[in-house]
């Protein structure tokens, strides 16, 4: 098959469309509100502020007209709870929004994390009642990542048929989304590291997305002919930044890719920051029509 035949997915034209609807909210909300949406982020590792992925949301905000800023959060003194002393901070910053940033220092749990977050201010949707409803099948914020790879999934319109097979089963990617597409009449295969014979499960799907962060593992005897490869993953290497697809094995193979960088990257970036409007536009709606 002549390499031309794999269609390749670019990530910052798919993003405009995004960035110009969360545009229009935002500019919505100042009209309503007078000032510029707040989305926190809050830094417990304090790490990220000034990471890659920080500065780009910094960036991403600007364009937006969000206002993004970072709060660092140091351990708290003595034994007092994380809970209490977030929400402390919190109050004072009167955010619409709160992103909790990874990776979580060992004085928050993942437990923890999925609490301090309220469900109106969920930018992430990994709160407990968010994923829940996501489980119920009710309409709600589900994480960035799954999002994009579902609306990716969405804009192929059946070309690569309803069966997608996803090899991670984490609770921000592999399973809100195999439960979005649930919901949306696909039929699922969620993959890990303990499944047995992982390349007949993942040749057997039209579409397969996989997100495991091992590099290039990916080439073309895990898929079927003309299959669409959507690839979450990103490693750095010496050679530079790959994905889990080893894209020059299964172009010409795969009928659809998601490159690395350029794929599935900007539009969760993208996705985070609609989203996050969303939530905030709607609590202001709702607080307008109290
Ligand atoms: P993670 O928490 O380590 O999860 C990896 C998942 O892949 C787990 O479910 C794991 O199975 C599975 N897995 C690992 N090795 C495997 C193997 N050999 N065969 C089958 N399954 C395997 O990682 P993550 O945070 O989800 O991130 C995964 C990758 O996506 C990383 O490269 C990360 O940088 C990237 N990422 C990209 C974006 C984006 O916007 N593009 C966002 C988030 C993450 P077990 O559950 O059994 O451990």
């Amino acid at each position: 098959m002549a390499i031309t035949e794999s269609v390749l997915f670019d990530g910052k034209v798919f993003s405009r469309k995004i960035d110009e609807e969360t545009l229009g909210l935002s500019r919505r909300f100042y009209d309503i509100r007078g000032r510029k949406p707040r989305l926190a982020i809050i830094d417990p590792a304090q790490t990220s502020e000034n990471s890659i992925y920080g500065r780009s949301k910094i960036k991403k905000g600007e364009k937006l007209s969000i206002e993004c800023y970072y709060i660092r959060v140091p351990e708290p003194a003595g034994n007092k709870s994380p809970l209490a002393y977030i929400e402390n901070l919190l109050m004072e910053a009167e955010p619409d929004g709160i992103i909790m940033e990874r990776p979580l220092p060992p004085w928050i749990s993942e437990r923890d994390a999925t609490q301090i977050v309220p469900d109106y201010l969920d930018v992430e949707g990994i709160n407990l009642l968010n994923m829940g409803k996501n489980m119920a099948g009710e309409k709600t914020i589900i994480p960035a990542t799954a999002d994009a790879c579902l609306q990716i999934i969405e804009s192929l319109d059946g070309k690569f048929g309803k069966d997608v097979c996803i090899v991670n089963r984490t609770k921000v990617v592999g399973r809100p989304l195999a439960l979005a597409l649930i919901n949306r009449n696909y039929t699922v295969t969620v993959c890990h590291s303990q499944t047995v014979d992982l390349k007949e499960k993942t040749s057997r799907a039209g579409i397969v997305v996989t997100a495991t962060g091992k590099p290039e593992y990916l080439d073309s005897s895990y898929i079927s002919k003309g299959a669409a490869v959507i690839d979450v993953g990103i490693t750095r290497t010496e050679k530079g930044v790959v994905g889990d697809a080893n894209f020059p094995d299964i172009q010409g193979k795969a009928g659809f890719i998601t490159p690395v960088p350029g794929g599935v990257g900007p539009v969760t970036t993208s996705i985070l920051m609609k989203n996050f409007m969303t939530i905030a536009i709607k609590r202001l709606e709702d607080r307008l029509n109290y």
